[in-house]
């Protein structure tokens, strides 16, 4: 049997999500542009879909776009701001160093346009602080964008205090809360979020469906011109089965948010406190302002890739970081923003627990991890030399 512990990378789809999706295969398969009844019954779904998630983000239904998923809610998000920005003469941008490269790299194209960007910090426990972008901010900030929570760390950031200092300030707030949605309460109202991208297979729906939240009066840009769906602001077809099994998926997961989370959470310390037993390890990411499903640890003396492959010969799935850093030689964007060294970064362990694992599974994963952990260690020169003292640890 195979321990999944990958959510942080995708999630299993919902039995519930799955059949929601079912009668738009099968009989509602009209396009919601038709004006026959099987496209008005679409179009009635999706009028539907929409209202249901606008009550959950606490928004209006006018003020969400559906997307092909969290990367393209971000670069839209971000691309609308600087345009918005630049109308107005304003090109600086503030974001920070650990963000999703859906965030980064979108931000480093505008740079080549010539926006100025400013990368925060981010300090030890992988959080930054709302002081820091208040300090950050100048008469020519167009945007400010954070995530709510990081993909490899877990960490969750101040959004609310951010929010409200960005408000004051009449800036455009956007969060990446791809890692958050459908795990932590979100009210965009009491946040003061002004933009805010979800992706559905994050929280046990379908793959390639997002939704992007614009509150009324920002105006976006287009990615994709053509038809005059979503207000003309992103064009194309509705994936209406997808659309549906986003919104059952999401009402099933915030339907019980807090007692999930409390024993995920439960599972998580116990796998932490767990692993924290081996020698020369550290946990990534503040212990408590962390998503209740990461564990994130260094290990000195280990290459993370061995580790994974091992980890998986033993039946457990895992990650060293986000799915798109793994299998490159380059550390962790993340880690390094964090301050980990470069041989500390590349020896990282990225496990991502939903509430379906058992306590039987969590002790599994600790076995496991511990086991490989020291296979490794005996089989690598590195750990010869730390024995030995010809060269010195750098997790004590
Ligand atoms: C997964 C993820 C994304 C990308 O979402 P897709 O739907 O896969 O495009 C963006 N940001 C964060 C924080 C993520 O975890």
């Amino acid at each position: 049997m195979v321990i999944y512990a990958d959510n942080a990378a995708t999630t299993a789809m919902s039995a519930k999500a799955k059949a929601a999706m079912q009668p738009y295969f099968d009989t509602i398969y009209g396009n919601p542009s038709s004006l026959h009844s099987v496209g008005q019954k679409a179009k009635e779904a999706i009028v539907d879909a929409r209202r249901r998630m606008a009550a959950i983000l606490n928004c209006e239904e006018k003020e969400i776009i559906f997307t092909s998923g969290g990367s393209e809610a971000d670069n839209q998000a971000i691309v609308s701001a600087a345009r918005i920005g630049s109308r107005a003469g304003k090109k600086h941008i503030i974001s920070t160093a650990f963000e999703h490269h859906a965030v980064l790299h979108t931000l480093e194209a505008l740079e080549k346009e010539g926006y100025d960007v400013t990368y925060l910090d981010v300090h030890e426990d992988g959080i930054i602080s709302a002081k820091q972008v208040r300090e950050a901010l100048r008469d020519d900030t167009c945007l400010v964008t954070v995530m709510y929570a990081n993909n490899e760390i877990g960490t969750v950031q101040p959004i609310s205090e951010i929010g409200e200092i960005c408000r004051e300030k009449g800036v455009i707030f956007h969060s990446d809360a791809v890692q958050a949605v459908g795990h932590l309460n979100i009210d965009v109202q009491a946040q003061h979020i002004d933009m805010l991208s979800l992706s559905a297979h994050k929280f046990h729906g379908p793959k390639g469906i997002g939704a992007l939240y614009v509150r009324k009066g920002i105006r976006l840009s287009n990615l994709i011109y053509g038809g005059a769906q979503e207000r003309g602001k992103r064009a194309g077809t509705e994936n209406i089965p997808a659309i549906m099994g986003m919104v059952t998926a999401l009402e099933e997961a915030v339907a019980t948010l807090d007692e999930d989370a409390k024993k995920t959470a439960a599972l998580r310390d116990r796998i932490i406190s767990g692993i924290e037993k081996i020698p020369h390890c550290v946990l990534n990411g503040d212990p408590v302002q962390r998503l209740p499903g990461n564990i994130s640890f260094c290990f000195e003396g280990i290459e993370g890739e061995s580790l994974l492959l091992l980890l998986d010969d033993r039946g457990v799935c895992a990650s060293s970081g986000s799915a798109c850093t793994s299998g490159s030689l380059d550390p962790s964007h993340v880690l390094l923003a964090i301050g980990r060294p470069h041989e500390i970064a590349h020896g990282s362990l990225r496990l991502s627990i939903d509430k379906s694992l058992s306590e039987e599974e969590s002790e599994k994963i600790i076995a496991a991890v511990t086991e490989v952990v020291s296979t490794l260690r005996n089989m690598s020169p590195v750990w010869r030399d730390l024995q030995n003292g010809k060269r010195s640890f750098v997790i004590e």
